[in-house]
């Protein structure tokens, strides 16, 4: 935990260990919350830590908030200043995460509704390095299915959803590898418990199309561009089954947590030669520049923040 560790709750900024629910709280009982996984990303050369596509971030949860009838007092632009505002405060000199949640805080359980509940949002953050234990991922094919949008919406975050991914990564880790790949409702692969994932075939960038069941990823996106405008590559939005992948040249995983992590083995058959591929290499190397500020052409997608080390 960090020396100043404060969370915003209840409208204010607050020492994080007084920021607490009640049991009773709707979203406690049945997932009725948005969130966001963030990263700041420190820069020591420059004393900065560089927020990446905060705004794009907020998006997203604003869309989930209207998904789930979360009315909460802010716009896009208050939650990026609170955001900042809190990061300052930490006074970080090292990576963070940070974890904004919208959730219906309404303290009534046996309630099956989301209308004429009250919401809340509330932010922590705290210092994150590797989520991933390793960057050449040993992963299997789940035996759980990413849900589809009949039963509940893949395309937001949304904290019930994610029993989906944590049934996933358990049976996955138990199993002796690193990460679940989840096919969708018809076979197609969809995701990583908590990744994007990207398949390189004949020097082309594939990736299922946001309609197999996966998140529209703020790296996904990011990735794609690069793939596109810096590296002129095709990325073709396609559906890529299990067979595809055991024959790609190359396959890699990206989200926020993960950054861009190759896969080097799907259900103990090795992918490519077993080793990160150029093409995943080249991305990945881009990809880290950008993230950290270094990259005047990107720095729009990053937002600076000079910690206040002025302690109070
Ligand atoms: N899919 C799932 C299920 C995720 O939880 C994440 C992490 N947010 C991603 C994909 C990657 O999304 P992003 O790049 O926006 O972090």
């Amino acid at each position: 935990m960090s020396p100043k560790a404060y969370a915003f709750f209840k409208g204010e900024f607050v020492p994080l260990e007084e920021a607490k629910v009640s049991i009773t709280t709707h979203a406690l009982h049945y997932g009725t919350g948005s969130f966001e996984g963030i990263r700041g990303n420190w820069n020591a050369e420059k004393e900065t830590l560089y927020i990446f596509r905060l705004r794009e971030h907020y998006q997203r949860l604003s869309q989930g908030c209207r998904l789930l009838m979360l009315d909460i007092p802010y716009s896009v632009d208050d939650l990026c200043r609170i955001t900042v505002e809190l990061i300052e405060r930490c006074g970080y000199t090292e990576d963070v995460y940070i974890r904004p949640l919208a959730y219906k805080s309404a303290e009534k359980v046996a309630n099956l509704k989301l209308h004429e509940l009250e919401s809340d949002f509330c932010l922590m953050t705290m210092p994150f390095g590797d989520y991933l234990d390793t960057d050449a991922l040993r992963c299997c094919t789940s035996t759980w299915r990413r849900p589809d949008d009949r039963s509940i919406p893949p395309g937001f975050k949304l904290t019930g959803i994610y029993i989906n991914s944590i049934l996933a990564k358990t049976e996955a880790v138990l199993a002796g590898f690193d990460e679940a790949i989840l096919l969708n409702q018809e076979g197609n692969v969809a995701e990583g418990a908590g990744e994007n994932l990207f398949a390189v075939m004949d020097g082309k960038v594939y990736t299922p199309p946001l309609g197999d069941s996966v998140l529209p990823g703020i790296t996904r996106n990011t990735i794609m561009h690069l793939a596109k405008e810096e590296m002129e590559l095709e990325v073709v939005e396609g559906h890529i089954s299990r067979t595809d992948l055991y024959t790609a040249d190359e396959c890699f995983l990206t989200g926020t947590a993960a950054h861009l992590t190759p896969v080097v083995e799907l259900d103990n058959r090795k992918i490519g030669d077993g080793k990160i591929g150029p093409i995943s290499e080249a991305l990945r190397e881009m990809y880290f520049e950008i993230v950290v500020g270094n990259n005047p052409k990107y720095l729009h997608w990053c937002t600076p923040v000079v910690p206040n080390l002025v302690t109070t």
